[in-house]
């Protein structure tokens, strides 16, 4: 079959990856020169299949309630005259609800963990290099409270077969010894040995040259203006600027797998298909490693600044914070200075401090930070979208699933796919 794959971030490379070894002819396109320029182009790094608890969770509605002023809280709504931000703030409460988290955590670890187990074989059967490490992930509390109620997520958590254990301040130390140096009072952590970190961007513009030697054809600078349909059937892409941007182009398939990442929705709307996806904007700073003895090689979780720190090579990412603020990539300083101050106190000597660059990018979030991936009310549309914070970690996994449902091949993974 022809398929188009809309959008070239992880999500829809990985897609064309499993497509192509499905035998399919795939196109891919992007309004951007290359693949992973967008979201998917300096996130936390982390693959963390067993830390894949959702924002939506019973203690989350207090905790941004009381975030709602701070310009550098870790979750902040910005309230704005848009209904779509409202609906979706709705649905969040709902997803709070203890058993709603409780089967999102499910849906969200089933496919996590196919996706790392997914990346492990591409990895193994292509050798792509994108500075990965195997080291684990360590998630460090602050607070008390905060641990105390960390110790029965852990729980929870391995209950739904993750292997993550609690830790005293001096096991944390014990795995992460560029901890030592750390100025914050840590009591203690949860870590799980298993997950992993890597550069999602180099991961992405490296399976794309791979797609590429598989016959997939990438088409950068090429924006989508929109979908249209006929006879209850997608009938092509429309290419090209709108307004006065130049003449406009139909690409024809067979199948289309929507991967738009945050700009999903407003290409599905036109089709009359709504799906909850709103963009929750998040920031990044990469900053070169100065010590690598006092740079970290597990990766982080910081839990009170809800950030996340990973090495990738010689350089040391850290990542985090949402701001629900509408299709705003604008750097906020304040909300930047917070990740560095946050970084230097866990970690004062291990990078560059003159020499830090900065990022922000648009996490594709559902209220219950479970994707859409399956099919649509178009026999040919297919959803590959709104992964929220764990697009890198989920990418494989979704990936090889949607290109098995386009086949007609039923997923090996348990997951709810949808049908909207
Ligand atoms: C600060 C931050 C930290 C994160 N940390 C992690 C982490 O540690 N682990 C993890 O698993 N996930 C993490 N994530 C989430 C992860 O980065 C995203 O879920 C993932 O990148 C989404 O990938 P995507 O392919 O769906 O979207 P994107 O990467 O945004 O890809 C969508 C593509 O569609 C293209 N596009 C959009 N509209 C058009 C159009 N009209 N025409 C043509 N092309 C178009 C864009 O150019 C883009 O390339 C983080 C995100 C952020 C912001």
């Amino acid at each position: 079959m022809k398929v188009v794959v809309l959008g070239a971030g992880v999500v829809g490379t990985a897609s064309a990856w499993y497509l192509a070894k499905a035998g399919h002819e795939v196109t891919v396109l992007d309004r951007q020169p290359d693949a992973a320029m967008e979201t998917s182009f300096a996130n936390g790094g982390q693959i963390s299949a067993s830390h894949a608890e959702p924002w939506a969770n019973p203690g989350a509605p207090l905790k941004i309630l009381k975030w709602l002023m701070r310009e550098d809280a870790p979750l902040l709504f910005r309230l704005r005259a848009d209904l779509a931000q409202w609906e979706w703030g709705l649905r969040f409460l709902i997803e709070c609800l203890p058993g709603r988290t409780r089967n999102n955590i499910a849906q969200i670890v089933a496919l996590a963990t196919y996706g790392r187990d997914q990346l492990r074989a591409l990895r193994s059967e292509t050798g792509i290099e994108y500075d990965h490490l195997e080291r684990g992930i360590l998630h460090v509390y602050t607070d008390p409270r905060e641990f105390d109620a960390a110790v029965v997520a852990a729980a929870l958590m391995r209950e739904f077969g993750c292997d993550r254990r609690v830790m005293s301040p001096g096991e944390c130390v014990a795995v992460e010894p560029a901890l030592k140096s750390s100025t914050l009072g840590i009591v203690g952590g949860t870590y799980t040995a298993s997950d992993e970190s890597g550069d999602a961007c180099k991961f992405t513009q490296h399976l794309a040259k791979r797609c590429v030697e598989r016959g997939v054809i990438f088409r950068y600078n090429t924006p989508i203006r929109e979908l249209c349909a006929e006879k209850g059937r997608v009938a092509g892409v429309v290419l090209g600027e709108g307004g006065d941007g130049g003449a406009a182009e139909t690409l024809i398939a067979d199948a289309y797998v929507m991967a738009l990442g945050s700009y999903s929705p407003l290409m599905l709307r036109r089709l009359g298909i709504s799906v909850p996806v709103y963009p929750a904007k998040g920031y990044s700073i990469t900053i070169p490693v100065a010590d690598p003895a006092a740079a970290p090689t597990v990766s982080i979780t910081d839990d009170a600044a809800k950030i996340v720190i990973s090495r990738l090579g010689n350089r040391l990412r850290a990542a985090g914070t949402a701001e629900l603020n509408g299709y705003n990539t604008a750097i906020n300083k304040v909300r930047c200075e917070a990740i560095v101050k946050r970084t230097f106190e866990l970690f004062p000597t291990a990078g560059d401090r003159s020499n830090i660059e900065f990022w922000a990018g648009l996490r594709p979030a559902t209220p219950s930070n479970v994707p859409f991936v399956g099919r649509t009310r178009y026999p040919n549309l297919y959803l590959n979208t709104g992964h929220g914070t764990l697009g890198w970690t989920m990418a494989c996994g979704s990936g090889r699933a949607i290109a098995d449902i386009v086949s007609g091949v039923r997923p090996e993974v348990g997951f709810r796919f949808c049908m909207v």
